[in-house]
C-alpha cells in the first residue's frame, strides 16, 4: 500500500498536545484535514483540526469510527496502549505500525531491541523484585538510574541509585511498577537524531541536535551539535539502521550520549517528532512536522538541510509566575520566532511553547534565544 494520500484527504493524529499542533499545522499547509483523537478538548492539537474527537484510547467503538473517518493515522504521544493502534488498523492505515509503538512505549521492550539488534546501549537489568534490585546492583555497579519502564518521560519517574542509598527506599520509589535498571553513563553531551523513513524504505535525517537540560527538562537545543563530523555520520547511520530494523514508515527520534571516550550510546527512542526537532520549522528547508507528513502520505521525503545555526529554547510554566510574559520584549529582536502551544495553563515545568532563532553561529543562535527568554521576565 505504497500509494500516496494525496493533499485533501484526512489525516488522523493520537494525541493532541503542542507535537500534535505543530503536525498539524504542517498538515493543513499541505492541503490536508486534520483530525485528533484523544481524552481531552480544546487541546493544543484540537485547536488547529478541523475535527477535535474525544474519546478514551481503549474505547474501541470511539476508535473505530474515528480511524475510518481518517486516510492515514499517526502519533504524536507514544504513550498510547498499543491496543489502541490494533484496533484503528483494521480501519485505516496506521503509520508507524503498531509493532513500533510496542516496543518503543517501554524501556526494557526497547532497550532489548536495541542491544539484540547490535545497537550500543547501556547495560540495563530489569528489576520486578527487590532480589532482582540486588542482583542489578551487583551486575551494573553503582551509579545508576532506575526508571520505571512505562509511561516515564522528562525524567519522571527516574532516579540515581547512589553507593550510600537505602536499597529499600529504591525500591518502594517505583511504587509497584516494573523498574529498568541502567548502569550510569557518564556522558559528555547529549544529542539526537529525528528522521525519517517511507514506505518504500528511502530516508532522511535532519542534521543532528545537540541538547542541553535543565531539571531533567530539555532547555536548550542547537544544531549543528558540536561533534565531530565522523560522529555526526555515526550517529545518523545508527538512526537510519533503527528505523530499517523497526520498520518505521514515518518519523522516528533517537536520542543518544556521547561518552567521555567519544562513544555513542542510544538512550532512547521516541517514534515521533521530538522537542530537539522544533527549530527545524524556522531553521531548516522542510520541518520535522512536514517530513511526517510526507513520509506517512507517501510523499517524496523534503530536504532536511539546515540553512544556517540554529537554537531552540523552551518556554516552561515557571515564566508565567509574575504574569504573562512580556512577549513584545522578546521578539524585540526580529530574527526571534515564537511558537505558542494554546495551552490555557501554566504550570511549573509544563511546555507552553518555544523560541527558535538562526544566527551566524551556534553560539549567536544560542544567545538569541536564551536572551529573548530572558526578555520574558522583563
Ligand atoms: P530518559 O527519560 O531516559 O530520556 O532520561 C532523562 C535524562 O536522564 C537523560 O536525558 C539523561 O540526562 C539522564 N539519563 C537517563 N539515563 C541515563 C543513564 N543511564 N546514565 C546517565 N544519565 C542518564
Amino acid at each position: 500500500m505504497n500509494f500516496p494520500i494525496l493533499p485533501g484527504s484526512t489525516l488522523g493524529i493520537l494525541g493532541s498536545g503542542q507535537l500534535g499542533r505543530m503536525l498539524a499545522i504542517a498538515a493543513r499547509q499541505l492541503g490536508y484535514r486534520v483530525a485528533v483523537y484523544s481524552p481531552d478538548t480544546d487541546t493544543p492539537a484540537g485547536q488547529v483540526a478541523d475535527i477535535e474527537a474525544v474519546g478514551d484510547y481503549l474505547d474501541e467503538e470511539r476508535l473505530a469510527d474515528f480511524a475510518q473517518r481518517v486516510s492515514v493515522l499517526t502519533f504524536e504521544f507514544e504513550n498510547v496502549p498499543s491496543a489502541a493502534s490494533e484496533v484503528a488498523a483494521r480501519h485505516t492505515i496506521v503509520r508507524p505500525g503498531g509493532n513500533v509503538l510496542h516496543t518503543t512505549q517501554e524501556r526494557l521492550r526497547e532497550k532489548t531491541f536495541l542491544r539484540d539488534h547490535g545497537f550500543p546501549t547501556t547495560p540495563f537489568r530489569a528489576v520486578k523484585t527487590y532480589a532482582d534490585l540486588h542482583a542489578a546492583a551487583r551486575d551494573l555497579g553503582l551509579p545508576a538510574v532506575l526508571k520505571t519502564a512505562s509511561f516515564g518521560y522528562d525524567g519522571k519517574g527516574q532516579q540515581k541509585v547512589f553507593p550510600q542509598s537505602d536499597p529499600a527506599e529504591v525500591f518502594a520509589n517505583l511504587k509497584g511498577a516494573e523498574g529498568i535498571y541502567e548502569a550510569f553513563v557518564d556522558f559528555e553531551k547529549e544529542i539526537s537524531v529525528v528522521a525519517a523513513r517511507t514506505a518504500d524504505g528511502k530516508f532522511a535525517a535532519f542534521p543532528v541536535f545537540e541538547n542541553r537540560h535543565a531539571n531533567h527538562i530539555l532547555d536548550v537545543t542547537f544544531a549543528p551539535a558540536a561533534i565531530e563530523p565522523r560522529l555526526a555520520k555515526e550517529a545518523v547511520e545508527l538512526a537510519a539502521g533503527i528505523l530499517e530494523k523497526l520498520g518505521v514508515v514515518g518519523l522516528l527520534t533517537v536520542e543518544l550520549f556521547v561518552t567521555k571516550s567519544g562513544r555513542l550510546m542510544v538512550n532512547e527512542l521516541a517514534p515521533r517528532t521530538h522537542n530537539s526537532g522544533h527549530l527545524t520549522m524556522d531553521a531548516c528547508v522542510t520541518s520535522q512536522f512536514e517530513q511526517q507528513v510526507r513520509a506517512v502520505c507517501c510523499l517524496p521525503l523534503g530536504s532536511t538541510a539546515l540553512r544556517a545555526p540554529a537554537a531552540m529554547a523552551n518556554v516552561l510554566g515557571h515564566l508565567w509566575e509574575k504574569g504573562e510574559p512580556n512577549w513584545a520584549a522578546a521578539l524585540a529582536d526580529p530574527h526571534v520566532k515564537l511558537h505558542l502551544y494554546g495551552k490555557a495553563e501554566a504550570r511549573k515545568g509544563r511546555k507552553m511553547g518555544h523560541l527558535n532563532a538562526c544566527g551566524r553561529s551556534v553560539e549567536a543562535a544560542i544567545a538569541r534565544v536564551t536572551a529573548a527568554r530572558e526578555r520574558l521576565l522583563t
